[in-house]
């Protein structure tokens, strides 16, 4: 019986990352995707179910079809300055979706369900290296959205005995070392795709977000960990539900935190050539600083991150920039 894993976004950044690791780890990854920001040339490492979280109909066939032992949920909208312009978009298609989904999981007896959550769940805390218990206070629609996601999955644990793993991710950087898949938005925001696309003379100068922060050198910190290690963390994740382990949250970083300014200075380094940059104000609905100890995630799961250094992430992204991304 082939051991199928409903992925959810299997079609986009992260999600792609995790259908390769868990068809490498021996399960049938079936990507459900609607191609909002998803890419069919993505989904490589197991079959593909168009469909919007959306349609609960559409969900109870894909559920009757494979009779996953698992859902790993990476669909969402995810931009902080979306959410800012567009908060009733992120409630409804975040919430609902993760509400219908988790109603069909369990309709169809699947009990099992990892989570994909944020940092952005924390809000402002003043710099402190964050860890599972820190009180959550996000700032904007999506942190919010991804928080009440959690308290539904906890709701639904104690109501039907779903079990769930949340994993609260910092930033995510790097590619897939084999180069097979990688990061490609449209429209790139994040910052250190902008950062490679400015290098190679594919868009105008990086803006930095704000040099007025209380921090250092007066940019944002954040934490920034391999996709490739946050996807292998998945799969322990999978392995801690199948061994009965029941419901846990871990936050996903490194305990290090880089400035904006690092980032730029650590990417000139490593591909070797100028970073054309210019200052503009704050972006509205970012923090301060986020950073995360991964204690949590190293002891109980086993989790060991192999390639979340700095210099290694840049080269990864570095190399995936230069090749054609990927098309509709
Ligand atoms: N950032 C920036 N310029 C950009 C994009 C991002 O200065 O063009 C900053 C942003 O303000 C934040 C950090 O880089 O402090 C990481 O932003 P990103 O959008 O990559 O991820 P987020 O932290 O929003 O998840």
């Amino acid at each position: 019986m082939p051991r199928h894993i409903l992925v959810t976004g299997g079609a986009g950044y992260i999600g792609a990352h995790a259908c390769k690791a868990l068809s490498k780890a021996g399960y049938v990854p079936v990507t459900f995707d609607n191609f909002a920001t998803g890419w069919r040339d993505a989904v490589r490492f197991g079959p593909l179910e168009e469909g919007d979280l959306l349609d609960r109909a559409r969900l109870d066939e894909v559920f009757a079809r494979y009779a996953p032992e698992a859902v790993m949920h990476f669909a969402a909208l995810s931009l902080v300055g979306d959410a800012m312009r567009d908060p009733g978009t992120y409630w409804r298609k975040n919430v609902n979706g993760a509400l219908n989904l988790i109603e069909a999981s369990l309709a169809a007896g699947c009990r099992d369900f990892v989570f994909s959550s944020t940092c952005a769940t924390y809000g402002d805390q003043d710099g402190v290296l964050l860890n599972e218990h820190t009180p959550q206070e996000p700032l904007n629609a999506y942190g919010k959205s991804k928080l009440a996601i959690e308290q539904m999955l906890g709701d639904f644990g104690a109501s039907d005995g779903l079990n769930s793993v949340i994993f609260r991710y910092f930033n995510v950087a790097g590619a897939d070392p084999e180069g097979e898949v990688g990061e490609f938005h449209q429209p790139e925001t994040h910052l250190i795709p902008l950062m490679l696309d400015a290098i190679a003379g594919k868009r105008d100068a990086l803006t930095v977000f704000g040099t007025d922060y209380p921090t250092p050198d007066g940019t944002c910190i954040r934490d920034y960990v391999h996709v490739s290690d946050l996807v292998d963390a998945h799969v322990l994740g999978l392995k801690w539900l199948g061994d009965g382990k029941g419901s846990e949250v871990f936050c996903l970083g490194t305990g290090s935190g880089f400035s904006v300014r690092d980032v730029i200075a650590q990417s000139g380094r490593v591909t070797n050539r100028d970073v054309p940059v210019v200052y503009g104000p704050r972006r509205a609905g970012d923090a301060v600083s986020l950073v995360c100890g991964s204690e949590h995630a190293i002891r109980a799961l086993g989790w060991r991150p192999k390639r979340s250094d700095m210099a290694t992430m840049i080269s990864d992204a570095w190399r995936w920039h230069q090749g054609p991304g990927f098309t509709a």
